[in-house]
């Protein structure tokens, strides 16, 4: 048997072999796996052309009909011609996927390539089907030689002029073995040529281009579909653990704020009262005591609302002069009694409406100034809040600076990690999760900002932060608000609806003060029924979370009735991030969360009843 045809014999047998390989499976169906499939059915083709006619046309028919012979050994050409341009797609396909980051841009770019690609093949046939080819026998062999296999090796020519600019394209991805098959097939084709010179009765190059094809396959990226479908699983099922956990601490959050809001209620009721003083100190003690364990379980809702991605950041217009006054009454309160220096300073230029997430930022501040109020024994707290504004954007740079404890400078990358808390033998006296600054520079980020810590161990520490917020009004109108003014609500009617009997308790203790007309029900019905018998209410506190009826669509049915325009405010103790604005977008008044805070009570009280 000639060499020649022995080497196409075997490449035949490994190249259906890989086909049998690649179409077991099911692929993805992308444009790499469709031209590799093409490229496996051409070259199974044309070494079967090669092997079977074009052995019968060289060896029998050179002689006896040379027009025949060279009309068969021109597919032989043209299968040549198909591979090198599904090669060149090829090339286009990788380099293209690199490159082009558009993908609209890139299909584009590809289509245009095909089209050209598909013309090179059609006007190509007909030039090797026009153009005379010659073979003859020597020795045994049979060669073939002129002006087609000359336009074949021009072609080719161009074709490795094209690969080696794409090459030179994508020089900063050509370490991808995708790339490999480029690389092997110059290498082995010069190969090729040089060994076909001395021999050429070896027919190489059409062996070549199986091995190149069967390469491939091992370079194409080609992710086990089974693998994708199992991790796709996977995905999903820790997706659903993750919302199982987000709901769990939801309810969590609404049984332990339950009770929590009976005992800040009637603790802060009985802190109040006439009573001998130890037993007022043990109320107060029990009120700071819930009120740290309310702190907590925010905390950890927080943060597990941030890692579940459903913390949403949510602008609106704010007065920063509001919320630093806030701010300040808030850390005098928390540095109570300790000898601190507490100094404060917002910027006098800050414009009067800023465009953000106040609530979010609020948050941010106060943990950095509770944090420092903690971890300071004696000394000063400085208080910043500094701008750089430009066009429409205001700079807010907040810093924080204590001369407190301070941290050690190998424990600085610790800070911001959940459940962290450093040097606990210094501390153990003081409260806390270690979630405060964890949750903070995540809300930092979430925002778009920046929070840098500088710390000397023993001497204090100072946190910046620094947020990017739209400026709405340039003028500095400060519109304080009447909170002083002399409440005159007496007599005004109330309706509280919840179904549990302690939280109705708490709610119509915390407004007794009032002297409000307050009538309790333990359910949407009762409500409904109530308006329905054409009682008039000035204000209806409505709970959410009840069986059977929550107060979201006792508030919808209420809507429906003729007439009805009291202003309805939902108590609940559902108090992730975010229940606010889904509660307004429900269609409620206002919000007070439980435990209720008897600020935020008053605050609604002014504003619906006075
Ligand atoms: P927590 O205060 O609840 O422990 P944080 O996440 O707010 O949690 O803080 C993590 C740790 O960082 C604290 O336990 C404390 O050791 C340290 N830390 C935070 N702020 C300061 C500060 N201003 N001065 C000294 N140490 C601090």
């Amino acid at each position: 048997m000639e060499n020649g045809i022995f080497f196409s014999i075997i490449s035949l047998f490994y190249s259906i072999l890989i086909s049998i390989v690649f179409f077991s499976k099911e692929r993805l169906q992308n444009k790499e796996n469709s031209t590799y499939k093409k490229l496996l059915i051409v070259n199974v083709i044309g070494l079967l052309i090669e092997i079977i006619p074009g052995t019968y046309a060289s060896k029998v028919l050179t002689n006896s009909n040379p027009e025949l012979a060279s009309f068969i050994l021109k597919f032989i050409l043209l299968y040549f011609i198909t591979w090198l341009l599904l090669f060149t797609y090829y090339i286009a396909v990788i380099s293209f996927k690199d490159r082009v980051a558009n993908s609209e841009l890139k299909d584009k770019y590809l289509v245009i390539v095909k089209r050209a690609l598909i013309f090179i093949f059609g006007v190509s046939t007909v030039i090797v089907f026009l153009l005379p080819l010659y073979s003859y026998r020597k020795g045994g062999a049979a060669y073939t030689y002129g002006p087609a296999a000359d336009y074949i090796y021009a072609i080719s020519g161009i074709a490795i002029l094209c690969w080696i600019f794409q090459l030179l394209l994508n020089l900063k991805y050509i370490k991808n073995r995708k790339y490999s098959p480029i690389f092997l097939f110059l290498g082995l084709g010069a190969i090729v040529v040089v060994i076909q010179r001395f021999y050429p009765e070896l027919t190489l190059i059409i062996p070549v281009q199986t091995f190149i094809t069967a390469m491939m396959y091992f370079t194409i990226e080609n992710p086990d579909l089974k693998m994708i479908a199992e991790l796709e699983i996977a995905r999903k099922q820790a997706e659903r653990a993750n919302a199982a956990k987000t709901d769990f601490l939801s309810n969590m959050s609404h049984e332990i704020r339950t009770p929590l809001n009976a005992i800040v209620g009637f603790s802060q009721s009985l802190s109040e009262e006439n009573l001998p003083d130890s037993t007022r100190e043990k109320a107060r003690d029990i009120l700071m005591a819930s009120d740290n364990l309310l702190e907590i379980v925010n905390g950890i809702l927080d943060i597990s609302k941030i890692e579940a991605n459903k913390l949403e950041i949510v602008n609106t217009e704010y007065d920063m002069h509001k919320v630093f006054d806030e701010l300040v009454l808030l850390t005098k309160a928390r540095i109570g009694e300790k000898t601190i220096d507490f100094r404060y300073h917002l910027d006098s230029s800050i414009p009067a409406v800023l465009y953000g997430d106040y609530v979010r930022l609020k948050q941010i501040i106060l943990n950095l100034l509770t944090n420092a109020a903690k971890y300071t024994k004696e000394g000063f707290i400085d208080f910043k809040i500094s701008t750089i504004q430009s066009g429409k954007v205001c700079r807010l740079i907040i810093s924080v600076e204590d001369s407190g404890i301070g941290i050690k400078q190998d424990k600085i990358n610790k800070l911001f990690m959940k459940f962290e808390r450093l040097d606990l033998e210094k501390n153990i006296t003081i409260e806390g999760t270690g979630l405060g600054l964890a949750i903070t520079k995540r809300l930092v980020e979430l925002m778009h900002g920046r929070v840098v810590v500088q710390s000397v161990y023993g001497k204090g520490s100072k946190f910046t932060v620094a947020i990017d917020q739209k400026i709405v009004s340039e003028k500095v109108a400060v519109s304080k608000q009447v909170e002083d003014a002399p409440l005159a609500v007496g007599g005004k009617k109330v309706l509280l609806v919840d179904d549990n009997k302690l939280n109705l308790k708490v709610a119509s203790m915390l407004l007794s003060k009032y002297e409000l007309d307050i009538t309790q029900v333990g359910s949407g019905y009762e409500a409904i029924d109530q308006i329905l018998a054409q009682k008039q209410y000035d204000l209806i506190l409505l709970d959410d979370m009840m069986p059977k009826m929550s107060g979201v669509e006792t508030l919808q049915k209420l809507k429906g009735i003729d007439g009805f325009s009291t202003p309805v405010v939902v108590l609940t103790a559902n108090a992730i991030s975010g229940m606010r604005e889904k509660y307004l977008k429900d269609g409620f008044q206002d919000y007070l969360a439980k435990p209720i805070d008897k600020a935020e009570l008053e605050k609604v009280i002014r504003k619906y009843l006075n």
